[in-house]
């Protein structure tokens, strides 16, 4: 993946895809609002990266001793004091303690939370460990604000901006909103007559194309969220929130990117002029 680059959800997909592969770059910026989400986000990375399988599968070693608190190859940069970073928290944490070796994965994580805690003689110190960085290390750095960075820093990292925005669905006109949600709520649990028919109400002619789209993204944004953080304070379609708790718990992770992947491609046939009905068709029945 390009470093340096602003990145969104698609973006974040493709890197999860990138990590679970095992192609990660040195340096990430986990950045956004919400330090829950950002650390829900850099959980399941975590996951993807350690887990024997690359899958987050939840049974390896790798998996059981994440859900036990721990992993020897994962360390948290924790400074001394709150508020600020020092060159000896990233010196002792981080610089000197890489040069070891994993000892049963192939990458070692570093997760740096409110990285713009550091000050400027701590990003120096990171700086040198990023030019020349190991090629098992893996660094996350957790921001609620990158311009607090050096711009080397953030050169050489790949960013990854978290849950930010709600894909237009604060645009769409409030009564045409209340029946997207009220149609994507109906998704679960219905059957082939029921996509059938809440697909045809998608693409009747009161809803434009990018505001089923978006509101399908939205949709699953929101679904994210609260996978990631249970935090309900940001969910975007407040109205639906039962409908979204039940698919955060319902969905996996891969069900998710699956969607969103599907949501590309509707979007794309629909731009060159496939018939909308029968896209959101194949989408609410991957949904359902
Ligand atoms: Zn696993």
């Amino acid at each position: 993946m390009e470093t340096g680059a602003a990145v969104n959800d698609r973006m974040l997909r493709a890197c999860f895809a990138a990590a679970a592969k095992g192609a990660p770059s040195h340096a990430y910026i986990i950045e956004g609002e919400d330090e829950r989400i950002l650390r829900g986000l850099s959980d399941y990375f975590i996951q993807l990266l350690l887990c024997e399988s690359h899958d987050a599968c939840g049974k390896c070693p790798s998996c059981r001793f994440l859900a036990e608190g721990g992993h020897p190859d994962l360390i948290r940069v924790v400074p001394e004091k709150p508020g600020v970073i020092k060159v000896d928290d990233i010196r002792i944490g981080l610089v000197e303690d890489m040069s070891i070796r994993p000892y049963r994965s192939r990458y070692k994580i570093y997760v740096v939370e409110h990285a713009e805690w550091m000050n400027v003689q701590a990003q120096n110190a990171l700086l040198k460990t990023l030019e020349e960085p190991p090629s098992y290390g893996v660094i996350l750095l957790l921001s609620c604000n990158t311009e607090a960075l050096l711009p080397t820093i953030i050169s050489r990292s790949v960013r990854l901006k978290a849950m930010s925005g709600g894909h237009g669905w604060e645009r769409i006109p409030e009564e045409e909103r209340y029946r997207l949600a009220r149609i994507f709520t109906g998704i679960r649990g219905t059957d082939t007559a029921g996509i059938h028919t809440a697909a045809e109400q998608l693409a009747a002619d009161d809803f434009a194309p990018d505001q089923v789209i978006g509101g399908l993204r939205t949709w699953i944004r929101d679904i994210m969220a609260l996978k990631l953080s249970g935090a309900e304070d940001r969910i975007v379609i407040r109205e639906a929130l039962p409908a979204l708790r039940t698919a955060a718990e319902d969905y996996t992770w891969k069900q998710i990117n699956a969607i969103l992947a599907m949501t590309d491609t509707a979007e794309g046939r629909i731009s060159s002029g496939v018939n909308p009905a029968w896209q959101y068709e194949l989408l609410l029945a991957r949904m359902r």
